[in-house]
């Protein structure tokens, strides 16, 4: 009875003096994951399993496609955007522009405060763990609390290593530590295809592993579990189109457990790539994949990759329009309802949630309404203040004697500005958030008065 009426007391001082700091105003109530597996096929392009697409060779020659069944399910399931482009279809690069929403991030970008979206999970007591057989650098290995890695990044001789520091449960600690000693037991005696596809179940079981544990032993520990699987880029490079493709379905078949542990356990599951395949008939009349040369870079087989998320809030929809890797950082962080901006993104969200928060900062309180169809919807006094759960649509925000309409279809931030700045300085501060807003929409205008 007493914490009651102690809640009620609070609610009401909240409501009545100007509030200090964020606060969070919940419109409709949202189920938020309970953290995310990011799972980035290296080399695996869309174009060789969406339906809508066909894929050809350097020559333009057909190509056949895999039968990725259970992906295609996942997607049924969520939001699957049809027209992902990597700016820079490279390992290293895809990457850095995957972790950053930068189109032209390299690992040195990586590498700066509030860059990533690792930087704003930890802001958010996350915890970050990855997988990684490809794609791992100093600079991505430095902003994880624990990572197991391939530093031989060889499949013939793998060297799973790991990495992490205090922050991660000792507990947790030990079953990386298991699964670092297991990669012979899935290798040993395979060879071919059959060790490429083993090689990527190691990786796919033991993230299926660590997302499950987590969640059965650290409960309240959200996390963000970032997962490379290289195998298919391997096969693309060295076995040609017949092998890639039947890589593909290989591990379309392991996909799917870690799905039902995301599914089961409240995660939400992003599956993407850091660039896709192209391939070439050489003049002895075998094929060669490729994707970072001249020769390939520029070909849609080697840009085009899959973007699939799904997640308790996150739309059933297939996604048109093109967008861009960079769109993918931005997109996860809005999934996790992590409100944070990454510092240098040139990415948008894409609309693929059920619902949109609107973040309104202010130099200092404000008494800020939010209005839909001329009903007022909540007014609130106070210098950061979010609104959760609203529906995607047109809305009046009303600080200070200004009025605005938001056109909101993704979260969005909209930062009031006191500026005693002229006119040019102003435009250049503007145009300069625009650039390097990133992350989330932000859009900031000055109060006049
Ligand atoms: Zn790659």
């Amino acid at each position: 009875m007493q914490t009651r009426q102690v809640v009620l007391i609070a609610l009401i001082v909240c409501l009545i003096l100007p509030i200090a700091g964020a606060t969070d105003v919940i419109i409709n109530p949202v189920t938020s994951p309970n953290g995310a597996v990011l799972l980035i096929v290296d080399g695996l392009g869309s174009s060789y399993f969406y339906p809508e697409f066909v894929p050809h060779d350097l020559d333009g020659n057909e190509l056949m496609k895999a039968e990725a069944n259970d992906i295609m399910l996942i997607a049924d399931g969520g939001a699957r955007i049809l027209d992902v482009r990597a700016p820079q279809p490279r390992t290293t690069l895809g990457h850095s522009v995957l972790a950053t929403g930068y189109s032209r991030a390299d690992p040195l970008l990586v590498e700066f405060n509030d860059a990533t979206i690792f930087d704003a999970a930890h802001k958010h007591d996350y915890l970050c763990i990855a997988v990684m057989q490809k794609g791992d650098f100093e600079t991505l290995r430095a902003k994880q609390d624990a990572i197991l890695f391939d530093s031989s990044n060889s499949i013939k001789t793998p060297a799973a290593d790991l990495e992490s520091n205090a922050q991660v449960p000792v507990d947790v600690i030990e079953l990386m530590q298991e699964w670092q000693n297991d990669v012979s037991s899935y290798l040993d005696g395979r060879e071919g295809v059959e060790r490429y596809a083993a090689y990527n179940r190691w990786g796919i079981d033991a993230s299926d592993a660590i997302a499950r544990y987590m969640r059965d032993h650290h409960p309240d520990q959200k996390f963000l579990l970032t997962v490379n699987v290289g195998a298919v880029d391997l096969a693309g490079h060295y076995m040609g189109p017949e092998r890639y493709i039947e890589l593909i379905e290989e591990l379309d078949e392991d996909v799917y457990k870690l799905y039902l542990t995301c599914l089961e356990n409240n995660l939400a599951l992003i599956i993407t790539a850091d660039h896709g395949m192209t391939f070439a008939m050489t003049e002895k009349g075998r094929y060669v994949g490729g994707h970072a040369s001249e020769k390939y870079a520029g070909v849609v087989e080697s840009r085009r990759i899959p973007l699939i998320a799904s997640g308790p809030n996150v739309r059933i929809d297939v996604i048109d329009g093109t967008y861009g890797q960079e769109d993918v950082a931005p997109t996860l962080l809005s999934i996790l309802d992590v409100p944070e901006t990454l510092q240098h993104s040139d990415g948008n969200i894409i609309p693929v949630k059920k619902y949109a928060n609107l973040r309104i900062i202010a130099e200092s309180p404000l008494k800020i309404t939010l209005q839909r169809n001329d009903a007022t919807l909540y007014s609130i006094t106070g210098e950061d203040v979010t609104f959760i759960g609203l529906a995607p649509g047109n809305y009046t925000v009303s600080t200070g004697g200004r009025t605005m309409s938001v056109n909101l279809r993704s979260d969005q931030v909209i930062e009031i500005e006191t500026s005693s700045y002229d006119k040019t300085a102003l435009a250049a501060v503007m145009i300069s958030t625009i650039m390097i807003g990133g992350g989330l929409t932000i859009r900031r205008i000055t109060r006049e008065d």
